[in-house]
């Protein structure tokens, strides 16, 4: 029977798109279904005007053809591969050959469009294993227009469930990051325990998560772990600056949000649902209505109705939300009562606007129609697009609106993974999701260094630590 052994098929030396085939005997499970950062082709996201994205209907084929995603046929829906040529797929693999499994699952850690974005494009026999949260966030983000359906089979789980493949089990471990329901798993062979982080992050709302994971691994005496590495710079004697906890950024919004004269507008991630919530709440407090874009507002309704366990109890749940009818699109039912643009400048200092950074244009109406004193306040809070994009700071500009900048990131910084390997202590690491892997510092574990298209067995990457003296 084949030992257990890991392909590595994105995820290796850039940022964003792990995927890593681990299979025993006949099963295999691919963890994450992403693009990486940097590929020909980034995933069309409504909140950015221009990634150079897919052509509608050809998504799938230029990605495998692209090299972008595993070249494994049998994970993707045959309707959407018809008459592609395997040969030409392997070809963009160098003509590599990959082992084969009778039955492969799937495992997404988050709904980031790096660890999900050829999730649409499943096979539908294929069980897809992932959080129940981060699967309500799923149906949030279809709901809204934010990521096409799948047809796969989703098997939403609670955290900590084991499933069991039979020469293997894998349980997913919540973790922290800025996407709600973000999880890892660790794999048991009954020979060897690996586990991924998925995406984390300390300075969260959360960091008993983190230290819970690195428990239940030392706990299991992981032989490898494999841990994202985002923030490691390319000289790694530089040191990343610390970014400040979320009850710190919570906070700055707070006294913005208690001290503005008018509107206050916020442009957050609506797959960071715990934040959405909080700045709900923090608004409310401060005695200010909540609006929103309607895709966030289908996105949040939806995730709720769905069931968000992080969510249980949350003041946020309660609250009166409206939706800027303008946003409101053809496709679309509006979850909540609707606001007028001139109504909700008539009273522009009592609102914060949940806001999607392509509608820039409401500012001309919103800014100009209000008769109140009092300048408007821009949130940039974790968002793709930054206070200094020209259109944003063109806008902020012409109307006297004062920025904001409130961004934690959603990743760990290198002390905190090099801590994580420390108090972990496995026999290898293998750092992933990162520019610069050799920069981490593993404190003597043995790093070992995959290539992108590289099969290996685990065991000869434990094989490899001790030849080279490390423990
Ligand atoms: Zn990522
Ligand atoms: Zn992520």
């Amino acid at each position: 029977m084949r030992e257990g052994q890991l392909t590595f098929f994105g995820g290796v030396g850039k940022s964003g798109g792990v995927q890593v085939l681990y299979g025993k005997g006949v099963q295999a499970v691919l963890f994450d279904f992403g693009v990486e950062h940097s590929s020909l082709l980034f995933p069309k996201q409504l909140t950015l005007y221009e990634p150079v994205g897919a052509t509608p209907g050809r998504e799938l084929r230029q990605y495998l053809l692209g090299g972008m995603t595993a070249p494994l046929l049998q994970l993707y829906d045959p309707e959407q591969i018809k008459g592609l040529d395997a040969a030409k797929v392997r070809r963009a693999w160098g003509d590599s050959d990959f082992p084969l499994y009778e039955r492969i699952s799937l495992f997404i850690g988050h709904m980031h469009t790096d660890h999900m974005a050829v999730l649409p494009y499943a096979n539908p026999d294929i069980p897809v294993y992932m959080n129940r949260d981060a699967h309500s966030l799923y149906r949030g983000m279809v709901a809204g227009g934010h990521a096409p359906d799948t047809a796969a089979r989703i098997m939403a789980c609670e955290d900590l469930s084991v499933i069991d493949f039979g020469d293997f089990t894998m349980q997913i471990v919540e973790m922290d990051h800025n996407a709600t329901g973000s999880a890892g798993i660790i794999i048991d062979d009954g020979d060897h325990k690996i586990a991924y982080t998925g995406d984390w992050r300390r300075q969260g709302k959360h960091p008993e998560r983190i230290d819970r994971f690195i428990e239940l691994c030392r706990d299991k005496r992981i032989d490898l772990l494999i841990t994202e590495g985002t923030r490691l710079p390319a000289d790694p004697s530089a040191q990343p600056s610390y970014q400040m906890t979320e009850d710190e950024l919570l906070a700055r919004y707070s006294t913005i949000v208690g001290e503005a004269d008018g509107l206050v507008y916020l442009q957050m991630s609506p797959r960071d649902l715990e934040r959405m919530a909080n700045m709900i709440a923090i608004a409310v407090e401060k005695g200010r209505e909540v609006v929103m874009e309607a895709s966030h507002a289908v996105i949040w309704h939806t995730a709720n109705r769905e069931g968000l366990h992080i969510l249980e109890g949350h003041p946020a749940l309660g609250a009166d939300i409206r939706v800027v009818d303008a946003t409101v699109t053809n496709k679309m039912t509006s979850p909540y009562k609707t606001i007028s643009i001139e109504e909700l400048a008539e009273r522009k200092n009592n609102y914060v606007y949940f806001f999607k950074f392509p509608d820039l244009a409401h500012m001309i109406e919103l800014e100009t129609l209000s008769d109140l004193p009092g300048r408007s306040h821009f949130i940039q809070s974790d968002y793709s697009v930054k206070l200094d994009h020209s259109d944003v700071a063109k806008y902020l500009n012409t109307f006297g609106i004062i920025g904001h900048s409130l961004c934690n990131g959603g990743h760990a910084h290198p002390d905190a993974i090099a801590d994580m390997i420390e108090r972990i202590a496995p026999k290898a690491v293998i750092t992933l999701h990162s520019r610069h892997p050799r920069s981490q510092n593993t404190r003597g574990i043995h790093a070992y260094y995959p290539e992108k298209g590289e099969t290996v067995t685990v065991a000869s990457i434990l094989g490899s630590a001790i030849s080279t003296g490390s423990r």
